[in-house]
């Protein structure tokens, strides 16, 4: 049997934990032959919550599940972490304004950074789903010296579902049909999905779609599909946010068969990135490494898209820049 493997998650007791933490205890990120230790990590008001949460994981009496550790403290969380994802984030508030939020977060995933840096695996890896994703993950790299910064990725991978979801319903197809999709840049509304070197049953996606659908309906439903989930549920998108996070994990964990998949990486300056921003591109993943897919053709319709998503995230590092190491 395998030995068992450490999974820090934070902000476990909210509501994309409540549906994560299952489905990692069940096998479904890691595979269904890994055991975990699961590590969870909560503010202390929430730890009584927290209890309960973990006392339903004891319920259901998961085969792969070799221990379950509480904490309020980071650093006992994230000891030994092979995988950590930072789902815990503030949010906003009323009448806080960005900069207060960019402030809040900054103080959590520096902390965290820093716990990680001192204390998890050195070949950790580590999601953040926490918003503003891509800056937060950037925050705890920036803290994180001894290790390297392509450790810390940003999900993308549930505006990556989305778009596909949409273009198979446009095309009458099914999401399995889909592939090449891609999300560029910011975990945001200025996110960039990009069709123009997807496939759907084998045919290119441009030549099915008009550029107006593209441009008037398909790019800002999935850029405001989180605002509309909201609106109908009355809640934030849980159960999809923690799908797409398992995806994330299990992707770089186990690989993709060259498949792509969208990640929010270090920036290596790949298509004209500024280096070393958390910006979402399309990779392929083999033994536990992603690799940016190279040579794509960009026109000047999404250079223009994947320059305002950049500049995004280049306002937001500038916005934390005084409280970064
Ligand atoms: P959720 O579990 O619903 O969301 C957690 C984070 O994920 C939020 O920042 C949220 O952003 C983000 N997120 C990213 N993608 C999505 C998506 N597609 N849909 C919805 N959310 C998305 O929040 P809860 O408030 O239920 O739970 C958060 C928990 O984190 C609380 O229990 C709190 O105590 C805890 N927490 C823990 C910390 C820690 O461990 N140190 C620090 C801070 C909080 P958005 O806000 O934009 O929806």
């Amino acid at each position: 049997a395998k030995a068992p493997v450490r999974v820090a998650v934070t902000g476990a007791a909210g509501q994309i934990s409540y549906s994560l933490l299952f489905r990692i205890a069940s096998g479904e990120m890691l595979g269904k032959d890994q055991p975990v230790i699961l590590q969870l990590l909560e503010i202390t008001p929430a730890l009584e919550a927290l209890k309960g949460v973990a006392m339903e994981l004891e319920d259901c009496a998961f085969p792969l599940v070799q221990g379950v550790v509480q904490s309020d403290d980071p650093n006992v969380a994230f000891k030994d972490a092979d995988y950590c994802l930072l789902v815990g984030a503030r949010p906003r508030g009323p009448g806080m304004e960005r900069k207060d939020l960019l402030a809040a977060n900054a103080a959590i995933f520096s902390v965290q950074g820093k716990a990680i840096n001192d204390h998890a695996s050195r070949d950790v890896k580590v999601l953040v789903v926490g918003n503003p994703a891509n800056t937060n993950a950037l925050i705890a790299y920036r803290n994180a010296p001894d290790l390297k910064p392509g450790q810390f990725t940003a999900m993308t991978r549930l505006d990556h579902n989305r778009a596909i979801a949409q273009l198979a319903e446009k095309t009458g197809t099914h999401s399995t049909d889909v592939e090449g999709m891609i999300i560029w840049g910011n975990h945001s509304a200025t996110q960039y999905p990009d069709v123009h070197h997807t496939t759907v049953a084998g045919k290119k996606a441009t030549d099915l779609v008009e550029q107006d659908w593209l441009t008037s309906t398909f790019i800002p439903n999935v850029q405001q599909r989180g605002a509309a989930i909201i609106k109908a549920r009355g809640l934030s998108s849980a159960a999809s946010a923690a799908n797409a996070a398992i995806e994330h994990m299990r992707d770089w964990a186990l690989g993709t068969n060259g498949k792509i998949v969208s990640m929010g990486i270090h920036s290596d300056g790949s298509y004209g990135i500024a280096e070393g921003l958390i910006y979402s591109f399309p990779v392929t993943c083999e033994n536990g490494q992603y690799t940016i897919v190279q040579g794509l053709d960009v026109n000047d319709f999404s250079r223009d898209l994947m320059s305002k998503t950049e500049k995004e995230l280049g306002e937001e590092r500038d916005g934390v820049a005084h409280l970064l190491p």
